[in-house]
């Protein structure tokens, strides 16, 4: 495989797009200093899934949500958006990219200037109350207690973001589902495909014609049944290289 060539057609792919979606995972911001779940130095490797079972948050916040508090708040929070989040958010800004779909809670595409995302998996800036449902800011003052309380209520917050065993938000699956149609041209960087039902969309974008641009580190398993384009390496260079070939265009 010629990388080089690969870039070029990725180039004129996404330059040609009429309705470019990109759908991006955890693999887009390692390059910003957040680990994935999964892999060697995932997540995972360090701490149990368990944690972020909705029925375990319910019933002992107290042993989960420092773990939570540690993994999603004070890491999270010195991350900055990486070249790859600013290449979206450059696709948007001329009018090319028209929708984000992402799976990531750490809002470095909204940082970087990205304006139409689709949270699949929600936000980890905000909080929302389990008795009242007020969405709040997270703030210092907030997170720093044993558990989150509601200023309004005393109950219980939890992270505006997908536990498991908990539901995708209606409007942002179904709002995914209709810009994977509509889409021509897909990019999906950074996500194994293992994530279900968001590993689904891509392949809603592929059963309707879209031609799918796939960038990751390694193969996924995507790369040898829905991608048409397969460019290796890490998403920050590789973003990079595009731009600037793009931009050498005009
Ligand atoms: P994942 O952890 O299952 O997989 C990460 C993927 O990124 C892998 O395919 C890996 O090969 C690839 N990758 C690693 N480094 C890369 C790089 N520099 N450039 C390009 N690709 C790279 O992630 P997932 O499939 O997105 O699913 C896990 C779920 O966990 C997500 O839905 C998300 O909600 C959540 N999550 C979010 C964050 C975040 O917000 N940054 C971080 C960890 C997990």
């Amino acid at each position: 495989m010629n990388p080089g060539k690969n870039i070029l057609e990725a180039v004129q792919l996404i330059s040609h797009a009429k309705y470019l979606v990109a759908f991006t995972g955890a693999g887009i911001s390692v390059e910003s200093g957040i680990p994935p779940f999964r892999g060697e130095d995932g997540i995972w490797s360090r701490y149990d899934p368990g944690i972020l079972e909705i029925s375990r948050y319910f019933s002992s916040p107290e042993e989960t949500w420092p773990v939570i508090n540690d993994l999603f708040y004070q890491f999270f929070s010195s991350a900055k958006p990486n070249p790859a989040h600013h290449f979206l958010a450059y696709l948007e800004k001329i009018g090319i990219l028209k929708s984000l779909i992402t799976q990531n809670i750490d809002n470095l595409h909204q940082e970087a200037g990205n304006k139409k995302v689709i949270e699949y998996h929600g936000n980890s800036n905000w909080l929302v109350c389990t008795k009242c449902g007020e969405r709040l800011k997270v703030t210092d003052e907030i997170i720093r207690n044993s558990v989150p309380k509601c200023k309004n209520d005393g109950a219980l917050l939890k992270p505006d973001f997908v536990f498991f065993g908990e539901p995708i938000p209606d409007r942002a699956a179904t709002k995914a589902n209709v810009e994977a149609i509509r889409s021509d041209v897909f990019l999906v960087i950074g996500t194994t495909g293992e994530v279900m039902p968001a590993s689904m969309v891509p392949k809603m974008a592929k059963n309707s014609g879209s031609r799918i641009i796939e960038i990751n580190i390694e193969e996924t398993v995507y790369s040898n049944s829905l991608t048409d384009l397969f460019l290796k390496g890490k998403a920050g260079e590789v973003c990079r290289e595009l731009l600037e070939e793009m931009k050498s265009l005009n």
